[in-house]
């Protein structure tokens, strides 16, 4: 792991760096989370309802402030952190007014006796997330956590350690119980020690198959639960009855929103041959119509990528694709910065034995395939290790369901791109993860459901 720096992309210029947390704040923070449990446990989640629909309003007070920290030092466009924000306002408000009827215990019918089960908060959870969407990340475990009882110790990505002490403190000045989120600047070896640690019960991990593996590992070893939300690589299947129109539309940032930074871009287009030059148009327009630009600006549509780091890794795994037979159809035009861009590009001719067929590519870069047909569609977008989103693009939509159905991904969009909202579960297969979050179905990623039964006759 690099240091805890606040880095602007966009200059590269070093804004603020961050000490590692030191054992004595590492214990006081797990002592603060277990006595909230403790407190929290006896509790109806009716009782934080208000408290979580306060954060969400001071996350409106704190709206440009908390966007301008997230795009300064991950690059994000500045429309795009207010996009977040108000997403993440909406989590927090969806929980505040579904979880508690939610988190009602459940009646069972069983020939043994009267029973129900109860779903209780289990302790500390910890929340190991990714810089791509500094809050929003955050807040998918955080939100759902809160209204269960479960207070999160969050030890943010490297590269936005602003934004992981921003929102520690929004939530704090909300008035949300000491402990409800702590940020805590750990190395490794200290994630190592907080997971073992008997008082933290669970890990919510969202990042790479590299950091997914490696906190798995540990999760596992203690028998402490685990949520895992990892890369994708996700197939977008181009139908030969698209619209024409819902193609343009959705191929706009389907891309390139987020710099191509989104676990959910779609990053492998495939197309039945009938409709392939009208995607490559369409998308060569998108691409070249792209202005770079400072991210604060509101004319920029093409942002830098969260580091040079990252624009280096991108760059060195598209060249050892195209050493391996990758054809570069499109590349945007020099960029004059001292930023962290990269040239958006479109690629094609990418055969399976190409170390990028299987290779999450995170950045701008559109990967073209073209198909005979439907099955062998469905037959490429399923050739892969990851198994997270989706997108089926056609005008006959049950037949669209149908092929969805036998997409192997956590999830698919009809006629769109990637989505997401408090009440939709997001997660993937394979190696993009296992567990949901956010909908219901993430609210009890980490609840107890306790099984009460009267046997007495
Ligand atoms: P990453 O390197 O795996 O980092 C994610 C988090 O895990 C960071 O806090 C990171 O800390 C930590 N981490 C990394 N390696 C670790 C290790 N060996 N031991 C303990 N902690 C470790 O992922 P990233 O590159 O920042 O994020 C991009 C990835 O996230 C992409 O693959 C993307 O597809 C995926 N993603 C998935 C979803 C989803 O919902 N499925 C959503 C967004 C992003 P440091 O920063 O300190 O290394």
């Amino acid at each position: 792991m690099s240091k805890y720096e606040s880095i602007n992309p966009y200059t590269n210029q070093l804004i603020k760096s961050y000490p590692n947390a030191t054992q004595q704040e590492i214990d006081q923070a797990l002592d603060v989370g277990e006595k909230l449990y403790l407190t929290w446990y006896n509790q109806l989640p009716a009782t934080r309802s208000k408290s979580l629909h306060e954060i969400a309003n001071n996350f409106s007070k704190h709206r440009k402030e908390m966007a301008k920290t997230m795009t300064l030092e991950m690059g994000k466009l500045y429309q795009e952190s207010l996009e977040e924000v108000d997403l993440c306002i909406n989590i927090c408000n969806y929980y505040a007014d579904k979880a508690p009827s939610m988190l009602e215990p459940t009646t069972l019918e069983s020939e043994l006796g009267s029973a129900y089960y109860l779903k209780q908060s289990t302790g500390i959870i910890m929340a190991c997330e990714p810089w791509n969407f500094p809050l929003y990340q955050v807040i998918r475990v955080f939100a759902p956590n809160f209204m269960v009882g479960n207070p999160i110790i969050l030890k943010h990505a490297h590269n936005v350690p602003a934004s992981a002490e921003l929102t520690e403190k929004i939530i704090e000045e909300a008035g949300a119980p000491k402990g409800s989120l702590q940020n805590l600047f750990l190395s490794y070896d200290q994630i190592g020690d907080v997971i073992a640690d008997k008082r933290v019960q669970g890990v919510a991990v969202t990042g790479s198959e590299r950091g997914g593996s490696s906190v798995a590992e540990a999760a596992g070893k203690n028998i402490k639960k685990s949520t895992m939300e990892l890369g994708g690589n996700d197939p977008f299947i181009v139908l030969a009855d698209a619209d024409p129109d819902v193609l343009r539309n959705v191929l706009g940032d389907a891309r390139t929103y987020n710099c191509g930074q989104v676990c959910t871009s779609s990053k492998r287009i495939i197309v039945v041959e009938s409709l392939y030059n009208e995607v490559m148009n369409i998308l060569h327009d998108t691409f070249a119509s792209l202005r770079p630009g400072d991210p604060l600006n509101e004319s920029t549509t093409l942002a830098p990528m969260n580091s040079q780091k990252a624009a280096d890794k991108l760059a060195e795994q598209v060249k050892k694709g195209i050493e391996h037979g990758a054809m570069v159809n499109y590349q945007y035009p020099e960029i004059k910065s001292s930023g962290a861009f990269f040239r958006p590009m479109i690629l094609t001719n990418i055969d399976k034995k190409n170390p990028l067929f299987n290779e999450e590519l995170f950045g701008p870069v559109a990967e073209v395939f073209k198909v005979k047909n439907e099955e062998e569609a469905i037959s490429l977008a399923n050739d892969s290790s990851f198994g997270l989103g989706s997108s089926v693009i056609s005008s006959n939509v049950s037949h669209a369901q149908e092929v969805a159905s036998q997409i192997e991904t956590g999830m698919t969009v009809i006629n769109g791109r990637w989505i997401t909202a408090p009440e939709l579960p997001f997660g993937g297969v394979k190696k993009s993860g296992y567990g949901r979050e956010l909908s219901e179905l993430g609210l009890m990623s980490f609840v107890n459901e306790h099984l009460v039964i009267d046997v007495s006759k």
